[in-house]
């Protein structure tokens, strides 16, 4: 629930987004959902890491309500982006992974965000230490310069392909364009040059991290989520008891609001609200970036609390 896997039939489907299957009549068969690891707004009185245990046994459960003959793969984000940059308890990943390899179905790890250094690693399962079957990636591979996206096959699905299908008997119009190819190959040569993903992981990942922490004092900051140059700020009402403001729309929107007149494109995704800056941001960059941001919390803050 409240995954983002894209927009086609089976991408929306797979995607754990309610109001995009109510427009589609979605998921389509052989679909299954479970619960998020949200430890912020479901954990309850669980620690994050007995919570992130709880949500990952719920595949468990789930596998064995379908049978597990009939379970092909589990699909996830590393971290789920769309859904408001949740990053999972430390529990979850590797709990996952185990019952993963015990019950033999495949994983998947959506790597069309959390691809490509934004985490601090080349992909964001190396952050997590698992190690899945396939991976989507897209966004990072070209930086966004040219529409590209794939899937990363790992041998034991491939040799399957291979020596018992043969031909993989789909394509696009624009599979493999040479010039979307050639875009990417540049991107990842120019990520590799400068160091990237190690900039990221060693400094500018940090120095963000350090940062936005610091908002945690704000009176309106429940908790401050980051990795990498990936992070969300979630809006509370009443810090101690993980009270969310009744109005989440508002209350994310009026921070947004402002950090735009303010000269900062910020998203809120209800009451989180979202960073993702290029991977080569100043730190002075940083710095604004959350001088502005702090700026349209006092100015939330204020409004929220009429
Ligand atoms: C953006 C996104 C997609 C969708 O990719 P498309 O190229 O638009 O199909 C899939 N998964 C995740 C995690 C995304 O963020």
């Amino acid at each position: 629930r409240n995954g983002y896997h894209g927009s086609t039939v089976a991408g929306a489907s797979l995607g754990g987004m309610t109001w995009m299957h109510e427009q589609g009549d979605l998921p389509i068969a052989g679909i299954h959902h479970i619960g998020q690891p949200f430890w912020y707004a479901e954990g309850g009185d669980l620690s994050p890491e007995e919570f992130g245990l709880k949500a990952a046994r719920e595949l468990e459960e789930k596998i064995d309500e379908l049978g597990e003959e009939n379970v092909a793969a589990f699909v996830a984000e590393p971290i789920q982006g769309a859904g408001g940059v949740i990053v999972p308890p430390s529990t979850y990943w590797p709990e996952i992974a185990r019952i993963c390899k015990a019950r033999n179905i495949l994983l998947i790890a959506d790597e069309v965000i959390c691809g490509f250094g934004r985490t601090g690693h080349w992909f964001g399962h190396q952050y997590f230490g698992v190690e899945p079957d396939l991976a989507p990636i897209a966004k990072g591979l070209s930086s966004g310069y040219l529409p590209i996206g794939g899937v990363l096959v790992s041998d034991r699905v491939g040799d399957v392909l291979v020596e018992e299908v043969g031909d993989f008997n789909h394509g696009f119009t624009y599979s493999g364009h040479p010039v979307c190819a050639a875009a990417a190959l540049e991107n990842l040569r120019i990520i590799e040059e400068e160091r990237l993903v190690e900039r990221v992981h060693d400094d500018i990942g940090p120095h963000l991290a350090a940062g936005l922490k610091a908002l945690e004092e704000h009176p309106m900051v429940g908790q401050v989520q980051c990795v990498g140059l990936m992070a969300a700020v979630q809006l509370a009402e009443d810090k101690a008891s993980r009270k969310r403001f009744d109005d989440k729309e508002k209350a994310g929107v009026t921070v947004r609001n402002h950090c735009l007149d303010n000269g900062l494109v910020l998203r809120a995704t209800g009451d989180r609200m979202l960073f993702s800056p290029p991977l080569v941001i100043s730190r002075d960059e940083v710095d604004t970036m959350i001088d502005v941001t702090r700026r349209g919390l006092d100015h939330a803050w204020k409004v929220m609390r009429g």
